[in-house]
């Protein structure tokens, strides 16, 4: 193998998804939804299939983005990011997210370059730097104590101003951005984000936003794009995913925006490796966005009412977790718990010796023993930092209430 690939051969969601079948697991780690899609989704793609007037749709479309989904996807974002998006120019439309971040970190990054990641981060932001040629700088969010009496929450994470002015350097390239962030559901405040976005222009430097929790936001919070603060644009590659904003997630269609100057260099990585997305499933996606840019903003809009089922379902796992006596994290976004399970009881020293983690070990165990799979969060951590993650485990509450019953169960009877 090239020696690129060194070191990045190991994958936490081909280890644990695989662990999860294994033992016929309650499925509470990967990070998809196991309930329904909306019905005018599946619909969409039904009807696609049977779409009888336009054979063309089964042949390759347009290879940086099916235009009637480039045109609905800039008709949705133009009024959020306040810009006039040029479709054809200021999209890309990928396979997943993930395709969007291997074009935006093959585009820019090469041998000498410099990316800054916030930890805990989505773990794949590491492996594509590293394969670009790049070197990670990494800075933790640190937490905060909770206000007396009150739960942990992930706005309590935060990052220091000063420590982070001091990760750039005369080879910072980009800065990867998250929000609402993976694992932890933090939601970065429009403050917190524009002394990111000052720091970008001042080292002229790119940035990176994953979005593609931008729909799952909870109590007063607010998403706040990036790209759409003042000088932004310009600099800022949006990232999104229909996985997440549809719960399609086997569908796998990602687009990256933003300003022409940016995303002409993505499409030379796209055209060059996999070319085009497939043409029903775009088809689908535009036509589910249509019908939700027409409810855009009433109570029976899918941005609405997932968000809505996700709050009750977060609450829910927050109190079955903190009645068997974990210390959970709670999210202002994204559909993941992580929680502190550094008090339960349980006797790992089969696993010591094995060179790994505690929350490595400690999940395997739960998997394989009370058939509960879950992700562990040092995962989400570079190698000079996994103790940081070490006590936490993550959860994924976007399942249906049996699937948390039969969790709730399980803990209660262990615990
Ligand atoms: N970014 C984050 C933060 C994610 O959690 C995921 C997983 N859905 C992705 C990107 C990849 O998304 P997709 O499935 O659309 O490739
Ligand atoms: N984004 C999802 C998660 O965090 C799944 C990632 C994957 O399966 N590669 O769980």
């Amino acid at each position: 193998p090239a020696s690129r690939l060194e070191g990045v051969d190991k994958n936490v969601w081909v280890e644990f998804s695989a662990l999860a079948a294994k033992h016929k697991a309650v499925n509470v780690g990967q990070g998809f939804p196991d309930f329904s899609p909306p019905n005018h989704v599946k619909e969409a793609l039904k009807n696609v299939g049977t779409m009888s007037t336009n054979d063309m749709i089964h042949q390759y479309t347009r290879g940086f983005g099916h235009p009637k989904l480039v045109d609905t996807l800039s008709k949705m974002f133009s009024p959020l990011f306040g810009v006039n998006i040029d479709p054809n120019k200021e999209v890309l439309v990928t396979v997943g997210a993930y395709g969007s971040l291997f074009c935006s970190i093959h585009a820019f990054i090469e041998e000498g370059d410099e990316v800054i990641i916030i930890e805990p981060f989505f773990d794949c932001y590491q492996p594509m730097v590293k394969v670009a040629g790049g070197t990670c700088r990494f800075i933790p969010l640190r937490p905060n104590s909770p206000k007396k009496g009150n739960y942990a929450t992930s706005s309590d994470w935060t990052l220091d101003p000063d420590e982070l002015e001091s990760m750039f350097t005369k080879k910072t390239k980009a800065i990867i951005l998250n929000t609402p962030n993976n694992p932890l559901g933090k939601v970065f405040t429009r403050d917190e984000l524009q002394m990111i976005a000052d720091l970008c222009v001042k080292y002229d430097c790119l940035c990176i936003s994953d979005e593609v929790y931008e729909w799952l936001l909870y109590d007063h919070h607010e998403h706040v794009r990036i790209g759409s603060l003042p000088g932004m644009w310009d600099r800022t590659i949006t990232i999104g995913s229909a996985g997440k904003t549809f719960s399609v997630t086997g569908w796998k269609i990602g687009w990256a925006m933003g300003s022409a100057n940016l995303i002409r260099h993505l499409q030379t990585v796209w055209q060059n490796s996999t070319y085009a997305c497939p043409t029903p499933i775009q088809e689908a996606v535009a036509v589910g966005f249509e019908e939700e840019i027409s409810r855009l903003g009433e109570e029976h809009s899918y941005f609405k009412e997932l968000p809505r089922e996700l709050k009750a379902k977060r609450d829910k796992i927050v109190k079955t977790l903190t009645e068997i006596g974990m210390m959970p994290i709670i999210p202002d976004g994204g559909y993941f718990m992580v929680a502190d399970a550094s008090n339960m009881k349980v006797d790992l020293s089969e696993s010591e010796n094995s060179g790994e983690t505690w929350d490595y070990r400690l999940v395997k165990w739960l998997t394989a023993n009370k058939k509960v799979a879950t992700i562990p969060i040092s995962a989400f951590y570079s190698s000079g930092h996994k103790s940081m993650g070490e006590k936490y485990i993550r959860f994924c509450f976007a399942k249906e209430d049996e699937t948390l019953d039969k969790m709730e169960k399980i803990f209660k009877e262990w615990a």
